[in-house]
């Protein structure tokens, strides 16, 4: 017995994958060409799996604003918010998320991660409960399990499920967090929010959504699920990323409670590790701004969402169950997937390959992303590589 024993799975796993000559995971982009162009592991690729739903990384005004800030203010701040690492820059930014947002605290974060595990892991103690979407992202689960909370699972976005376990909880709702996600990373699927809000409204406790797939494309203002679904007010504590839409790496938690500012200082993943790089913080305050500037992105990202999503169900793959910025087409063979998502790269389309127990079910998932950034014909030369995969037998490995 070794402390090694528990990766073997892992091991052969990617053993096997050695013998195919397929590299799905951690797959090397050698070039980047464009916010839409990559070479990735020797092939040119049209990227439709980057989260980039904005197609920021690569604006002018982004890069122009992340230079200077290297510029003026170096590489790193080399310290945690609580310590050295409190740029005016970071405040400013809070101020800025904070009037998007139109919600009176905000707290930045060093990643996605730390703030939807920071908040799960936090707001929730000892002695109180989580109410948690069973399809939650790991980031939620690994701060829910630091909790110490009670926690109970619903079945994923089934609003009378969670009525049900709200209920049996009695008092105890009154100390208890409610957290879901606005738009599912997986499959793009959408929470149905009004009905869940409805349900806390009646039961009380607190909710937390995270947006991070969310932020710029749906509401109003783009401020995510809980906007378009006019339920913000019933929404405590907003969470999500900067390395999506906003085309950058750091996270946000955004509430109208005064508590936050408390909080804060009880958040280990914000205290003990160090802020934002101020590049990053640069790049971000302009992409939240052309964001907001700019509607014709969010009107090109579901163009392309649409087309995507269409071209695929007409060739009859089982796509997810909502047209999304995610387009995912399941597929219930691993070894399918795998051989489906080599050819892909080598007809050049590069996809997520998302297998148990990263996908929700037992199936296989081929994961499409896609961007403003992109034009139709990209969108089209992603369908046509679809289009061309066939059902039999391993593709050949190059
Ligand atoms: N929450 C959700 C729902 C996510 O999908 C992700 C990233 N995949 C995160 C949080 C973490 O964000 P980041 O990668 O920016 O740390």
């Amino acid at each position: 017995m070794s402390l090694f024993d528990k990766f073997q799975p892992i091991v052969d796993i990617r053993a096997e994958l050695a013998k195919l000559g397929v590299m799905p995971f951690g797959a090397v982009t050698e070039k980047l060409l464009s916010a839409t162009e990559a070479i990735v592991n020797g092939h040119k690729v049209i990227l439709a799996g980057t989260n980039n739903y904005l197609g920021l990384t690569f604006d002018p005004q982004c890069i122009a604003a992340a230079k200077q800030a290297v510029e003026e203010q170096g590489t790193g701040t080399t310290g945690s918010r609580m310590a050295n690492g409190t740029f005016a820059e970071h405040i400013k930014l809070e101020q800025e998320l904070g009037a998007f947002f139109d919600r009176r605290h905000t707290i930045v974060f060093s990643t996605g991660y730390a703030a939807t595990m920071g908040m799960a892991s936090t707001l929730a103690g000892p002695g109180d409960v989580i109410v948690l979407d069973a399809d939650s992202h790991a980031s939620i689960y690994d701060g829910v399990r630091m909790s110490g909370a009670e926690v109970i699972r619903f079945r994923h976005s089934d609003p009378a499920d969670l009525e049900k376990r709200l209920r049996r909880l009695g008092e105890r709702t009154a100390n208890t967090l409610i957290i879901v996600e606005g738009i599912y990373s997986m499959l793009g699927d959408q929470a149905p929010l009004a009905d869940i809000a409805a349900v806390k409204r009646e039961y009380g406790g607190m909710l937390l959504v995270d947006e991070a797939h969310s932020l710029g494309m749906l509401g109003a203002h783009g401020r995510g699920v809980a906007e378009a679904a006019g339920v913000e007010a019933d929404v405590d504590f907003v969470v999500g990323t900067f390395s999506k839409s906003l085309g950058a790496i750091g996270g946000y938690c955004v509430s109208n409670h005064p508590e936050l500012e408390a909080i804060r200082f009880g958040i280990r993943s914000y205290i003990f590790t160090a802020s934002p790089s101020p590049s990053v913080i640069a790049s971000t305050r302009v992409a939240l701004r052309l964001m907001q500037e700019r509607p014709e992105l969010r009107e090109r990202l579901w163009n392309n969402a649409q087309r995507l999503y269409d071209g695929l169900e007409q060739l009859g793959f089982q796509v997810s169950p909502q047209v999304s910025p995610v387009v995912a087409v399941t597929i219930k063979d691993r070894n399918q997937a795998i051989a489906w998502w080599q050819e892909l790269l080598q007809r050049g389309a590069y996809v997520n390959l998302v297998m148990p127990p990263a996908s929700p079910t037992s199936d296989s998932l081929l994961r499409c992303s896609v961007s403003a950034a992109h034009s139709p014909e990209q969108i089209d030369r992603i369908i046509d590589a679809f289009a061309a995969l066939q059902p039999a037998g391993m593709a050949a490995a190059d």
